[in-house]
């Protein structure tokens, strides 16, 4: 019920301005977020790969709705890309894209090609993309567009999540020898003829898909907080004996730093998925949701002024 609210605060304007301006909120925002600008998503990923950490940074936005806004969250990544390159962090740094901010529910194919540019300029600093999976509205065309950019990029890495009935069929898709998939439980409000609706099934739904990916030939990143699920990775890992380079586990900034660490030192790949830019808005209330005990931070955090 309090997700539910959360989430649809999310895609309030209204509550959006009002959050923004308040005048705590960079505080909270820092938690989660590597800062407004390109320098300091390259600062935290250099701290992070100092602890043995990997990352994927994502340059926050979704919903572009004109094709200006498109054309300059491509060039960001672009810009980001090339530093990356000049800097020496990849290929342990890596870049998460949503095709929402290229331009995806104006026009897919407009987006298609902000995202092949993109790739393009990954290659050329020797690192990989991949494409998150956002609504259920958008699955359809970002695996489509997945498919595309795969005949040229085949490294590009998808994104399924498992509180979607249709995800295990996308699982064992996917599953293929050089396919880089992400597994996670889903962050987005979703109606119950397309997504399992309690946390139950939503983790049965995730085993189920995590059996299929582990078993399978490609390249499973399996993306959760969760430490039961992470125990079953581990467990499945040995089950299916892949070495722990054959697959990666993922959590977001700012959540569990000490889950990471203890992971990493254990052997294990971990990634760390680093948002950063000044539309954090979205971003920020899909992790209040996750977790109340955020909300209670964030609550204090505004009482306190
Ligand atoms: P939850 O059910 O949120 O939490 C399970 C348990 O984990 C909790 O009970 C607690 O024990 C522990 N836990 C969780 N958070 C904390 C915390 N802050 N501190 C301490 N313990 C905690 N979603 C999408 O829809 N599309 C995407 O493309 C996408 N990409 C993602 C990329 C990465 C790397 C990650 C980690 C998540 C991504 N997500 C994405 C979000 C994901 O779908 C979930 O909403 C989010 O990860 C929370 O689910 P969870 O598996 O961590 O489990």
């Amino acid at each position: 019920m309090l997700r539910s609210v959360i989430l649809a605060a999310a895609g309030s304007a209204r509550m959006e301005r009002f959050v923004a301006n308040a005048p705590i909120s960079k505080n909270i925002v820092h938690r989660f977020v590597a800062g407004d600008g390109t320098e300091d998503a390259l600062r935290v990923s250099r701290e992070l790969a100092d602890d043995g950490l990997a990352v994927s940074l994502d340059h926050l936005g979704e919903d572009t709705l004109t094709a200006e806004q498109a054309e300059a969250t491509k060039d960001e990544y672009l810009r980001l890309l090339g530093r990356l390159k000049e800097t020496g962090l990849t290929p342990a740094t890596e870049v998460s894209v949503k095709l929402s901010a290229l331009g995806q529910k104006v026009d897919d194919r407009t987006a298609y090609e902000h995202a092949r540019a993109i790739c393009a300029a990954a290659a050329d600093a020797g690192t990989t993309v991949t494409l998150d999976m956002e609504d259920h509205t958008t699955t359809d065309s970002t695996l489509e567009i997945l498919a595309e950019l795969r005949k040229d990029h085949p490294a590009t890495g998808a994104v399924l999540q498992a509180y979607l009935r249709r995800t295990e069929g996308d699982c064992r898709e996917l599953a293929a020898s050089g396919s880089r998939v992400r597994l996670c439980k889903g962050a987005y409000a979703e109606p119950e003829s397309v997504a399992f609706q309690s946390a139950l099934d939503v983790d049965k739904s995730y085993v189920r898909c995590l059996n299929i990916l582990m078993a399978g030939e490609g390249y499973p990143m399996l993306a959760t907080h969760d430490p039961r699920l992470i125990a079953i990775t581990e467990d499945r890992a040995r089950w299916f004996d892949r070495d722990p380079s054959e697959f990666e586990i993922q959590m977001l900034y700012g959540v569990r730093p000490d889950e990471q660490a203890r992971l990493a030192a254990a052997g294990y790949t971990v990634r760390v998925y680093v948002p950063y830019g000044d539309q954090w808005y979205g971003y920020l209330m899909r992790r209040l949701a996750e977790r109340p005990a955020n909300l209670a931070f964030f609550g204090r955090a505004l009482a306190s002024r």
